[in-house]
């Protein structure tokens, strides 16, 4: 039953700074004529009705089978596609791969809910404070933008390095501090970086665990299945970065081959099958950011005009040099090697593995919430389907933390955490990034607002 009350009310209040950008604030909305892919996995609905009542979804189904209630604020979406909010596993608030790293504390959060993240994981930074104070202003409707889980600073080790901005770990013991010390600053994920020892993990691992917190990792030195051995939640990027296929790797040490050598590994042998079922069988995810890599591959790197429009004139010169010196550049993927990651994360679900995705934006021009839906194609050309791309994207990203009794889906009782997106991403992909208009708890922002106050300021802010 919908509350009477409910009726009655007014419109949530909004601090100006975040109404500017809302276009739909009424204690009872029905989204009509929607096409739903509910991030289950199940097939498309044709012509669902979602009653929204405050910051829940009261009711979903069939045109006819959902009531639109008495004083609810209709919208007709006739020709649009409803998806779950977006849960991205990787999605920095800073600019790197450029001169200078920049936070993007003013474009971050407006450029991931005006592309429909909802809820973002950060996967380190060098401006930890910044981020901190970024979710603390976001919770507290000051500023519009997702709902962020912060990993803190980024965990790395290695000999003393003047221009590091990385915590660079000594010990198991000051790993174990370090992850306690974040802890009580509000980080609920920590993110190592690939130079950390197996029992540095490992402690970090426990120190976060025995605080109900995750962990998650851009590994190196320490391989895939020993990370999952040693209990990590979330392993970044998958195939290309896991050592467990450089052959003569020594234990605790980065093989400056990694990265490369993934590219002659052949994900059907028996040795990388096993792999991915002993990660399966420590029940480990896997962040999927196929679209990243994507732009340091030189005959697939390409520079979007919209994502182009949001940078500073200053970072769009870096970016389009950056693009065009790829090749020449230190770090290039080769298509085979895009081809066995796309692989390799089939075989991976496949064999009962969960998998997300997330955007690490960066320098070549790869940019928050662009990216995230950049996924959106890759995976699809990877083989899933439209409705499992959406589910790896919504659904699992919950599940992995640890949100998905609150979103992820489209589902009775659940978050209003919607994407409006204008036409069909199953029979064309790239209908993907035509987001109209973002539930985030039931308030619903103006995409192209968004994005607007974004624009020119990547780079800078
Ligand atoms: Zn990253």
């Amino acid at each position: 039953m919908l509350c009477a009350s409910a009726l009655s009310a007014q419109p949530r209040p909004l601090s100006p700074n975040v109404a500017r950008y809302v276009s739909v604030n009424a204690p009872v909305v029905a989204l009509t004529h929607a096409r739903v892919v509910d991030g289950t996995g199940a097939a498309a609905r044709e012509d669902q009705t979602i009653v929204i009542q405050g910051d829940r979804i009261h009711a979903v189904g069939s045109a006819g089978a959902v009531k639109v209630p008495a004083g609810a604020q209709v919208v007709d979406l006739t020709g649009s596609t409803v998806i779950p909010g977006l849960v991205g596993l990787h999605e920095h608030t800073w600019f790197g791969g450029m001169a200078v790293s920049t936070p993007m504390s003013v474009t971050a959060p407006l450029l991931y809910l005006g592309m429909g993240v909802t809820t973002a994981m950060t996967a380190g930074t060098m401006f930890a404070y910044q981020e901190l104070n970024l979710q603390r202003a976001v919770d507290a409707g000051v500023v519009p933008g997702p709902r962020f889980l912060i990993a803190g600073p980024y965990l790395s080790a290695g000999p003393p390095n003047a221009t590091s901005g990385d915590r660079l770990l000594t010990s198991p013991e000051d790993t174990r501090r370090v992850v306690a010390d974040w802890a009580g600053e509000g980080a609920t994920w920590f993110k190592f970086l690939g130079g950390e020892t197996r029992a540095e993990l490992a402690a970090g691992i426990k120190e976060a665990h025995a605080r109900g917190l995750k962990v998650t990792g851009h590994l190196c030195s320490v391989t895939f299945t020993e990370a999952s051995a040693l209990g990590i939640d979330l392993l970044q990027h998958g195939f290309i970065t896991n050592s467990d296929y450089v052959s003569g790797k020594k234990p605790d040490v980065c093989p400056p081959e990694n990265m490369h050598v993934q590219a002659d590994v052949d994900v059907n042998s028996p040795e990388v099958q096993a792999s991915i079922r002993a990660i399966v069988s420590h029940g480990t995810a896997v962040a999927s950011t196929l679209g990243v890599y994507e732009t340091f591959i030189p005959e697939r790197a390409h520079l979007d005009s919209a994502a182009m429009e949001m940078l500073s004139p200053a970072a769009q010169a870096e970016v389009r040099s950056n693009n065009a010196g790829l090749e020449k550049s230190g770090f290039t993927v080769p298509v085979r090697l895009l081809k066995k990651m796309m692989e390799w994360e089939r075989a991976f679900v496949r064999a009962g593995g969960l998998l997300g995705a997330g955007c690490d934006p960066w320098g070549t021009g790869y940019l928050p919430g662009f990216g995230d839906l950049r996924n959106y194609e890759m995976l699809v050309e990877a083989g899933f389907s439209a409705e499992e791309t959406v589910r790896i994207m919504t659904l699992n990203g919950a599940r992995i933390v640890g949100r998905d009794k609150e979103t992820g889906s489209i589902a009775t009782g659940k978050i209003a955490d919607l994407v409006v997106i204008r036409g069909n991403p199953e029979r064309t992909p790239h209908d993907i990034y035509n987001v109209v208009t973002v539930f985030k708890g039931g308030v619903g922002y103006d995409s192209m607002k968004l994005r607007e106050a974004a624009k020119g300021k990547v780079g800078i802010m």
